[in-house]
């Protein structure tokens, strides 16, 4: 998205651009496919964006595909498997969160009393966890810091940094309802961001060089001069400029000494080939379950397990198994096991934690003519689509 985004973005300047992608798809950790197996259309991942995420609606509205989004209220369903009980969080419009005024409106068996403890993400930090700030309020930890961190920042309460939640929450739930609406793809991510991306390209005579990876950079008294691809090498002058958009991976093969996070973390995607009608629509989280996110889709159901590392090399016809048994659960269906795929991201994130947020926010002296965008790229936010798409953005800025 990072890759896209700059060059959208450039084209709209009026800069010449040439993109390069390794692959033989656009997209990266954003892609849609059709699954042979299941015989539909599916998402690698399920992506929740937020109403707050201005880059991302911008970008949408320049590649054209404003059209293709869905706008959902901002009411958080919730399922808890242990007593099966279920209750949503409703965020009021304004900064002040008049929601937890309402008994009904709370996570069970809290009391206002105990949303004062949100005070201490307001003064947190930048080594805190959200851990070492509510471990003290266990429900609230579970039942909702839990899934709020899991589904933001995909890294567990003990790892999580506090200080970049704190940065989503100020642009979020902090200023109340009109920021926290769940926006989902019509379709699917490919119809709402890649292909339009890719056409907008293409109607301004942009071409994506496609299977050709960037194998080495030559580097000359401290500007870029050469890119070395597996296809063909590229000259590159002092006055251009190169745009590493590439996982963090890549900026370590050409500077060796720079010191990156070197922890990823798996997200677990199950789509069930089911369709469901449901009061959850567009989406619930479970606690006390394997499955934390469940996103209800056209003509599939779609669980995301974050932080998912413990499940690596864990068989897939296991993890389907048990996931489903917790999903029909919910929707109290008796149906055997639908058709399902199986779809493991090792590197969805890195593991956005106080230390390797810290590693990246200390990356310096890169060649002149060098910038950096991707995800992990914005030092304050995390690894999101809005941090790609403003990443890209941001990578054109003329000093
Ligand atoms: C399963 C899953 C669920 C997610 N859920 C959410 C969510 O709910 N909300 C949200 O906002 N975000 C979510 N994300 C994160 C979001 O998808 C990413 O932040 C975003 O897609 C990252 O875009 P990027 O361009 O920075 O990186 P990437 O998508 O990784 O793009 C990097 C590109 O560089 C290419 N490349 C790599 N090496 C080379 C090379 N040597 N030469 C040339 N090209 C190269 C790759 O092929 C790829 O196309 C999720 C991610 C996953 C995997």
């Amino acid at each position: 998205m990072a890759g896209l985004s700059t060059a959208c973005h450039s084209v709209k300047k009026n800069f010449d651009v040439e993109i390069f992608e390794a692959t033989k798809n656009a997209g990266g950790r954003c892609r849609s496919f059709y699954d042979k197996k299941l015989g539909i259309e599916i998402d690698n991942g399920n992506h929740l964006i937020f109403s707050a995420n201005s880059n991302f609606l911008n970008y949408c509205k320049l590649i054209g595909s404003k059209n293709t989004l869905k706008i959902y209220e901002p009411k958080f369903h919730f399922f808890d498997l242990i007593n099966q009980h279920d209750w949503s969080i409703k965020i009021n419009d304004g900064p002040l969160p008049f929601w937890i005024f309402n008994k009904n409106n709370r996570v069970p068996d809290t009391s206002l009393i105990d949303y004062l403890s949100f005070l201490k993400i307001l003064v947190c930090k930048e080594t805190d966890t959200i851990s070492d700030l509510f471990y003290n309020n266990k429900i609230l930890l579970t039942s909702f810091w839990e899934p709020l961190t899991l589904g933001v920042l995909n890294s567990s309460c003990d790892q999580a940094s506090a200080y970049l939640i704190l940065n989503v929450l100020k642009k979020t739930f902090f200023k109340g309802g009109k920021f926290c609406k769940i926006i989902q793809p019509e379709q699917n991510w490919n119809k709402t961001l890649i292909n339009p991306s890719l056409e907008y390209l293409k109607k301004n005579k942009i071409n994506l060089n496609y299977n050709n990876s960037l194998k080495k950079i030559i580097i000359k008294n401290n500007f870029v001069s050469e890119l070395i691809f597996n296809k063909d090498t590229k000259k590159v002058k002092k006055e251009d400029m190169v745009i590493l958009s590439t996982p963090m991976s890549m900026l370590k093969k050409i500077f060796p000494n720079i010191i990156l996070p070197t922890e990823n973390n798996t997200i677990l995607n199950i789509h069930f080939k089911i369709k469901i009608k449901s009061k959850y629509n567009p989406l619930f989280g479970m606690l006390n379950s394997i499955s934390h996110w469940v996103f209800i889709k056209r003509d599939h159901i779609s669980v995301t397990v974050s932080a998912a590392n413990r499940m690596n090399d864990s068989d897939s016809n296991e993890i389907a198994k048990k996931i489903w048994l917790e999903v029909s659960q919910v929707f109290k269906l008796k149906k055997k096991l639908p058709e399902y795929q199986v779809i493991k991201e090792k590197k969805a994130t890195y593991n956005q934690s106080p230390k390797n947020i810290k590693l990246i926010q200390e990356i310096k002296n890169l060649p002149k003519n060098l910038r950096l965008a991707g995800d992990w790229t914005q030092k304050n936010f995390p690894c999101t689509i809005e941090s790609a798409i403003l990443s890209g953005k941001n990578s054109l800025i003329i000093n």
